[in-house]
């Protein structure tokens, strides 16, 4: 019966239920296996890094969950020079990270789009190696911005674009955030990223309070009727300095497992897309992104933020490698992939597999 439900070609609401919900050891290491059978079948097990410069910490909007929000004084703010940004990626690309993303708060002043758009020239110029030929690989997560402003993000050298819609139950969606924040409008900015050229990827939190099975399911669903090429996700961890924490938090055990097994199924139902082992699961268990990647994700973002300001980019409580130093991060970095009998792709942007063949554009394959 479980079997026959891993080999389905499409899934209702309820049988995705069914698998997310998934406990007993066995049923469990079924489900990994076929998300594992998946992915080797259609892109392979390498493991691509995307080096992640969080460069600026202000924030215009006030999420209701996050550490950064713009209502929370107790947090010192800090916006990294053109100078520091660049030298970063340009790190990155001299230790083989094909790929860098770019995160910051969400800000829309002209001001800052300018910067970023400078930043993207910028980084693509100095990176461009015999290995890189076009430079590193950019994503950008940065938020909602107009079709205009994504277009010159795109034209500028960015070719990726990371906006989270961290659920996609109007109910749920207005119980995280202030009224001025509304779904349609993420939802039309992923419509806007794609009409712009971008790769597109979203992700949703799991396990918030009140967040149901079905609601799941139904986000699961909402990526394969988007056509969405990379997924980021992670457990909800609650920061202590946000209206959410006065709400309760899932145990870690079923957490854990409850976001493992969301990867597991999106990389089922939605085959040949990137999907990152956040580092949100390393603040669940030391070993959550190993346990990531080993339930059929492909893609881990090595910290590069410069350690004097990582503090102070902290979305939820408990986050892992604050001080770690770059080079340390990366050997242990490797180690955990190693661990695990994979290999990190050096030298290569590892693009969404999803997005080639819905484009027709092969020319990273
Ligand atoms: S989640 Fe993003 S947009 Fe919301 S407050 Fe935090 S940094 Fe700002």
């Amino acid at each position: 019966m479980l079997k026959e439900l891993l080999y389905k070609e499409n899934y209702s609401v309820s049988e995705i239920e069914t698998l997310l919900s998934l406990k007993d050891e066995e049923d469990i290491k079924q489900l990994q296996d076929r998300a594992n059978e998946m992915l080797n079948q259609s892109i392979g097990d390498s493991v691509y890094y995307r080096g992640i410069v969080e460069f600026s910490n202000i924030c215009s909007l006030d999420c209701y969950y996050c550490g950064i929000r713009k209502s929370n004084g107790e947090v010192g703010r800090y916006a990294l020079s053109k100078d520091d940004i660049i030298s970063s990626a340009k790190w990155c690309a001299d230790q083989g990270y094909g790929s860098v993303v770019l995160q910051s708060g969400e800000r829309s002043d002209e001001n800052f789009v300018n910067f970023v758009e400078e930043v993207i020239r910028e980084i693509k110029k100095e990176t461009i190696s015999e290995k890189l030929p076009r430079g590193v690989g950019i994503t950008l997560s940065v938020g909602e911005h107009s079709k205009e402003v994504y277009s010159r993000f795109f034209k500028a050298g960015a070719h990726r674009y990371l906006l989270r819609i961290e659920t996609t139950n109007e109910e749920l969606y207005r119980e995280l955030h202030p009224e001025s924040q509304e779904l349609n409008e993420r939802k039309e900015c992923l419509s806007f990223l794609r009409q712009s050229g971008f790769q597109v990827g979203t992700g949703v939190m799991i396990g918030i309070p009140g967040q149901t099975i079905e609601m799941l399911a139904r986000d699961v669903l909402f990526f394969k009727e988007q056509d969405i090429d990379m997924i980021g996700m992670g457990p909800y961890l609650v920061h202590n300095q946000t209206p959410m924490a006065e709400k309760s938090q899932m145990d870690k055990d079923p957490l854990l497992q409850l976001s493992l097994n969301m990867i597991a199924v999106c990389r089922i139902v939605l085959k040949d897309i990137n999907i990152a082992a956040t580092t949100a699961l390393q603040a669940v268990v030391p070993d959550g992104r190993e346990r990531g990647l080993s339930y059929g994700a492909n893609v881990t973002m090595p910290n590069i933020t410069p350690t004097e300001v990582r503090s102070s980019y902290k979305l939820y409580e408990g986050k892992p490698c604050m001080d770690e130093g770059r080079q340390e991060c990366k050997s242990c970095l490797l180690g955990r992939v190693h661990s695990i009998g994979r290999d990190v792709a050096f030298d290569q942007w590892g693009d969404s597999k999803h997005f080639a063949l819905r484009t027709s554009r092969t020319e990273n394959f």
